[in-house]
């Protein structure tokens, strides 16, 4: 029997706003496998670093991908990269001779049937997930196969739920039907994009969640047909993160030049790179040997939740050195928006004219909604419509779409799923959204 894989992300859909009457679709799916119930973000919960640590199923202190910013120093000269551009994965493999340090499973399954990834979000979070070229990777922006050499089929696609469909059908037709890779990724864009771009629960916000749905319905119905064919195959359909209420946005390297920590804004001792409702604080020179000290003064700060530096971050899954030195949440509440939807946030910004827009969705930190994704299991090791309260996270997909294959999984910071779908973990039979 032919043993495949399928992963379905829409991108940003929180846990709490899948339900029956919203996502008619995963709801259906749900009822045929095993719900996640508590399945939680990577930190930051930011689709960039998250992207990588689905393909690898470790966090970010080990693939060494950080978030959607990260401080990075390229013959001599330290500065804020935007890792959603194009050419970060070089700028990344000029600053540090690598581009993610552990293996993808784009490599892992080179010899074992192949890797294709659909991506629909930035062309930096659809890179990392084979950022050497092991498979093919479809994105509007690029495409290229094995050796990173470009592909002729490359058909670009709109940015929003137009471009997700068409997308998905190519996916169910192109990909699923007739090349039938091992595994296979379709990364939609939404509802992320339209989350950051209007109120969460407002009607632009419900249809962009109704039109991610049906995608995951036309993926289900390609890979029933793969299954009435004898086909052995894990269908995992979740989200990245979920996304809380921007309240507020503070220019933190402007707080910093005020506090006296940063000589001005071409200080590059001092750099701030922001993950949306989290950011990273860079050091060097004489300023690194300040870290206790602005690590206080952050903590102290009525705008900042939690704080960590140096070896502190370690429990946060990120690295410690001259490029990310601290790291912080941004203060929140579980306050409800004007459509009901509870938990809001302040964001983080460089300097004051990058505010973003206020009153709609924003994430990359540790509240509660925005690292709150969805995941749901079909295949042979997750009984229908079972649910699974053991908390999870994004790095166990890439060890449980190994074990699905029955390859190694050692060494990763995820674990496979299917070691925790026990009758222990089981606590009732029921459809897990109703
Ligand atoms: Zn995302």
């Amino acid at each position: 029997m032919t043993i495949r894989s399928v992963l379905v992300i829409c991108d940003g859909l929180r846990a709490d706003m899948v339900s029956p009457d919203a996502c008619p679709s995963i709801a259906d799916l749900a009822r045929a496998g095993t719900a996640f119930r508590a399945h939680r973000a990577i930190f930051p919960s930011a689709t960039r670093a998250t992207c990588a640590s689905t393909a690898t199923g470790c966090r970010p202190r080990r693939h060494g991908l950080h978030g959607n910013q990260m401080v990075l120093e390229i013959d001599g000269v330290r500065d804020v990269h935007d890792v959603g551009r194009p050419e970060f994965r070089d700028a990344l493999e000029a600053a540090t001779g690598r581009t993610l340090l552990v293996p993808t499973l784009a490599e892992r399954l080179a010899g074992a049937g192949g890797h294709v990834i659909f991506s629909n979000v930035s062309p930096g979070a659809a890179m990392f997930h084979d950022p050497d070229g092991h498979g093919h990777v479809y994105h509007r922006a690029i495409a290229y196969g094995p050796g990173r050499r470009p592909v002729d089929d490359h058909a670009p696609v709109a940015h929003g739920a137009t471009g997700d469909r068409d997308l998905t059908i190519r996916f169910c037709e192109d990909v699923l039907a007739r090349r039938r890779p091992a595994h296979a990724v379709l990364w939609l864009c939404e509802p992320d994009l339209t989350m950051h771009r209007a109120p969460l629960g407002s009607p632009e916000n419900r249809a962009a969640i109704a039109a991610a749905d049906s995608c995951v319905g036309l993926v289900r119905e390609a890979v029933d047909t793969l299954r009435s064919e004898g086909e052995d195959v894990l269908l995992l359909v979740g989200s990245d993160h979920g996304h809380e209420t921007v309240t507020g946005a503070v220019p933190v390297e402007t707080r910093l030049i005020e506090a006296g920590f940063k000589r001005g804004r071409d200080d590059r001792d001092v750099l701030v790179a922001t993950q949306g409702t989290s950011a990273y604080v860079a050091l060097a020179g004489k300023a690194a040997g300040r870290q206790a000290e602005i690590a206080a003064w952050l903590a102290g700060q009525a705008w900042t939740a939690e704080v960590a530096a140096g070896p502190e971050l370690e429990a946060w899954g990120l690295p410690h050195g001259p490029t990310l030195a601290i790291a912080f949440s941004m203060a929140r509440d579980n306050a409800r928006n004007g459509h009901g939807v509870p938990g809001t946030s302040l964001v983080a910004t460089r300097f004051e004219e990058t505010t973003p827009l206020l009153g709609f969705g924003q994430h990359g930190g540790r509240g509660d909604h925005e690292t709150h994704p969805f995941l749901i299991a079909v295949g042979r090791d997750f009984p229908p419509g079972t649910a699974c309260s053991d908390e999870t996270s994004m790095i166990d997909i890439a060890p449980t779409v190994l074990a699905h294959h029955r390859l190694a999984v050692a060494g990763l910071d995820g674990a496979p799923l299917q070691e925790r779908v026990t009758p222990a973990s089981i606590p009732e039979r029921r459809a897990p959204f109703d």
